[in-house]
């Protein structure tokens, strides 16, 4: 799970980590001046809390000298689709605007901490030169960009933090507060799971002061069952019927398209959407309904894909492993009466007990086509969503 900014920053806050005076989030651009008195004297600057970099770029990060100057820019960013060069064309919905006291600057240094796969290492990644995407860095300017590995036990070693400080040219009288600063990043990486800390730029003052300027973290989604404060978070990414979906253990993830797509197996699932799509046709939904697609599962899928009001027909494409093809299709069946479907239904069924299965779909009485072959079923998913628009 991707934090936003905001989120990172109030964690480095507890851990002792210097970061701007906040005003907070808001919402609505109407709450600005309150935001602006907590954050303190101007200059601000406001920042679209979108999960995407680049937002400097893209019109997402303003600084504004004056209130008035600042209720403007609130009002132009609240509810703006911001686009970056890591979003798509469409860009991303700004729900919130996160209002900081602005920082002089007088340098901007690249921090990271991330998981090293091939030393299975946390590692720091940091450069003198921040500011700049560090893919940019790492392309245009690879000797710039400092490594260092970090025993996951001992955290960061002072000697370490002082090598990078150096490294860095953190001035003299700084180097205590930035060795101190640079292990606390790394206990915020080793103690919530994360699988990145990114601070792009952490910056100097002209007075020498160290601040955390951005902030970027990413959670482990494996540990969070250790997670809890984190777990209970809303992860912005993921819609509501996402969410849902989660819960029931279904692995859901909808699509612009129109074709509900209820499959077993996550090849298989891909596979399918591959194949709609090559008979012109669009995906509503990635839909994995797992090894053991029961009656009960089936029933959640098939729910689940139907508040989708998008949908104009669906695709039951499943593989008869473990799960013989006859009790699959006595779940389709319960499934379909349980939810009065009305939109067309295309099932495939293959593997063990295909015979039986087909024979329970054909003498159940509900109105339903078969498919012997995936080209066939998504030909037929193609034209009768085609026909049901
Ligand atoms: P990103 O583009 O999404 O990574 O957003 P950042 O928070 O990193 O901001 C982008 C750039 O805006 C930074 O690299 C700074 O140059 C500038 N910026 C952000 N906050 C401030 C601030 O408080 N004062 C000044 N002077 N510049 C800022
Ligand atoms: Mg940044």
């Amino acid at each position: 799970m991707k934090l936003l900014e905001y989120e990172a920053k109030e964690i480095f806050k507890t851990f002792g980590i210097a970061v701007p005076s906040t005003g907070g989030v808001i919402r609505d651009a109407n709450d600005i001046d309150a935001a602006l008195k907590k954050a303190g004297d101007g200059p601000w600057v406001l920042k679209a809390q979108v999960l995407a970099g680049g937002r400097g770029k893209g019109g997402g990060v303003k600084l504004a000298k004056t209130e008035a100057e600042a209720r403007e820019i609130a009002e132009k960013m609240v509810g703006m689709q911001l686009v970056t060069h890591q979003t798509d064309a469409k860009g991303l919905k700004v729900e919130e605007v996160l209002v900081d006291q602005a920082s002089d600057i007088a340098r901007e240094i690249y921090f990271s901490v991330v998981m090293d796969r091939k030393s299975g290492m946390p590692t720091i990644i940091a450069s003198a030169e921040g500011g700049i995407e560090i893919e940019v860095l790492a392309h245009e300017k690879p000797e710039v960009i400092l490594k260092m590995p970090v025993d996951p036990d001992r955290g960061l070693e002072p000697y370490q933090g002082r090598r990078l400080a150096f490294d860095l040219n953190i001035p003299q009288k700084q180097i205590g507060a930035f060795v101190k600063m640079a292990s606390r990043l790394v206990q915020v990486f080793l103690k919530l799971d994360a699988s990145l800390v990114e601070v792009n730029p952490l910056i100097l003052t002209p007075e020498d002061e160290l601040i955390a300027l951005d902030g970027k973290m990413v959670t482990d989604d494996n540990a969070l069952f250790r997670q809890k404060e984190l777990a209970a978070r809303r992860d912005p990414e993921i819609s509501e019927l996402e969410r849902e979906a989660k819960k029931t253990g279904l692995s859901y993830i909808g699509l612009d398209g129109n074709i509900g797509c209820m499959v077993n197996g996550a090849g298989l699932a891909m596979g399918t959407m591959d194949t709609v799509s090559l008979a012109g046709g669009s995906p509503a939904n990635f839909l994995d309904v797992g090894g053991g697609a029961n009656e009960e599962q089936v029933t959640k899928a098939l729910k689940i894909i139907l508040r989708d009001s998008k949908v104009k027909a669906v695709l039951v494409n499943i593989f008869g492993g473990i799960m013989r093809c006859d009790t699959i299709a006595n779940g389709v069946i319960a499934a379909a009466k349980a939810v009065d479907l009305k939109l067309p239904l295309i099932v495939r069924l293959e593997g063990t007990n295909v015979k039986e299965g087909k024979a329970l779909l054909q003498d159940s009485g509900i109105k339903m086509e078969q498919a012997d072959s995936l080209w066939e079923a998504a030909q037929k998913a193609v034209a009768a969503a085609g026909e049901s628009k």
